[in-house]
């Protein structure tokens, strides 16, 4: 894994990768010298690590960047696209990605202060409603529903209305569904069903790597998890880890089982040889919209959970999502269309400028040339 998920100091080369990736900027990157074919901008986060490069760039014309990124995010493209004369990227600006936790999870019914009916019909309605002509939805979902006796059953039979008004949303094309594991509940449902605590302590509503495990669960375990809401849901793109409980295992099961991304406040691509975490995405609750969160020109994850929908009724989810329109959301995207704007490497050249695309994802391009 490389970087971390909430933005700590990061060394100057990750802080770079992290960045490179959020943006969706193609990127190579080496330990050794050797692996470096000698194409492409030369990025030197530490130039005293590798003064002769340094020097060979400079020499040959070489388009080279040395030091740390700058501070300000929106900076940092900028200074890749003066030393590369241009620079041709997704566009990302305006971009809210759309992340609503936990339907189809029996927590609803088990854990104190968090209980709360099902959403009404209408309130599906009208997040469908508003999306239509928005964008779209990813659905954290659990197609597994525990019981209070512990038994497992399907939550499409147990939770129908919500899985047919999930079906709605799919069909009218606003809604994907993802993976928020098999059930949210700890996978020892024998532990949880004996525990005195198992109404009013949350850890137990963890399941891939739960808080009162203190070892990580082996990453196979957990890839059984991901693997049993691929049988129910489809194979699906990205993982939201019940109540953010997981580890590096985690990313690997969702690697092994094939999704795409990870989000936990950054965003985690799977698609590189190292799990890489974003520099520059947030994911603030939905009803935290502002200007603010769009300054990078990177995506912003708008998060909620189907409780908010049940307490705050059917005005809540689109009275928040207008506000995020006059914030500068331009766009819904769900996860999957975020990965489709990351699956394609772009390759593009600068040739008596004009700029030249040969290869780039079936999404808008953002095509600037250097002042
Ligand atoms: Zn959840």
């Amino acid at each position: 894994m490389w970087g971390d998920t909430v933005e700590g100091w990061a060394d100057p080369a990750l802080d770079w990768i992290g960045t490179l990736a959020a943006a969706g900027v193609p990127f190579g990157a080496h330990a050794d010298p050797a692996a470096d074919d000698g194409d492409g901008l030369l990025l030197l986060p530490d130039p005293e690590a590798w003064p002769s490069q340094a020097q060979q760039a400079a020499d040959s014309g070489r388009p080279l960047v040395i030091g740390p990124p700058p501070e300000v995010h929106a900076d940092r493209l900028r200074v890749i696209r003066e030393a590369l004369g241009a620079l041709v990227r997704p566009d990302l600006d305006g971009v809210l990605v759309l992340r609503l936790d936990d339907p189809g999870a029996s927590l609803r019914e088990h854990l104190d202060g968090w209980r709360h009916p099902p959403v009404a019909q209408s309130a599906w309605d009208a997040l469908w409603g508003t999306l239509s002509g928005f964008g779209r939805v990813s659905v954290f979902c659990c197609p597994g529903w525990v019981e209070r006796d512990g038994l497992l059953v399907d939550s499409r039979s147990r939770d129908r209305d919500t899985w047919q008004a999930l079906e709605r949303g799919v069909a009218a094309g606003v809604a994907d569904l993802e993976c928020h594991g098999h059930t949210h509940l700890h996978p020892n449902r024998d532990a949880w069903l004996a525990a005195p605590d198992r109404f009013t302590n949350p850890d137990w509503y963890r399941e891939l790597w739960p808080p009162l495990e203190p070892a990580e669960p082996d990453w196979r375990d957990q890839a059984r998890i991901i693997g049993r809401w691929q049988s129910a849901c489809g194979q699906g793109t990205a993982l939201v880890a019940p109540g953010e409980g997981w580890g590096a295992g985690t990313l690997r099961a969702a690697r092994e089982r094939g999704l795409k991304l990870v989000n936990s406040w950054g965003i985690c691509r799977l698609d590189f040889p190292t799990p890489t975490w974003s520099r520059g995405v947030g994911s603030p609750y939905l009803d935290e919209a502002g200007p603010e969160w769009f300054t990078a020109g990177l995506p912003v994850i708008g998060y909620w959970h189907e409780r908010d929908m049940a307490v705050g009724g059917p005005a809540w989810a689109p009275e928040h999502l207008e506000r995020w329109r006059d914030a500068g959301a331009r766009r819904a995207w769900a996860f999957a269309d975020l990965a489709r704007s990351y699956e394609t490497p772009i390759e593009a050249y600068l040739e008596n400028g004009e700029v030249r695309v040969v290869r780039a994802p079936a999404v808008p391009l953002i095509t600037e040339v250097a002042a």
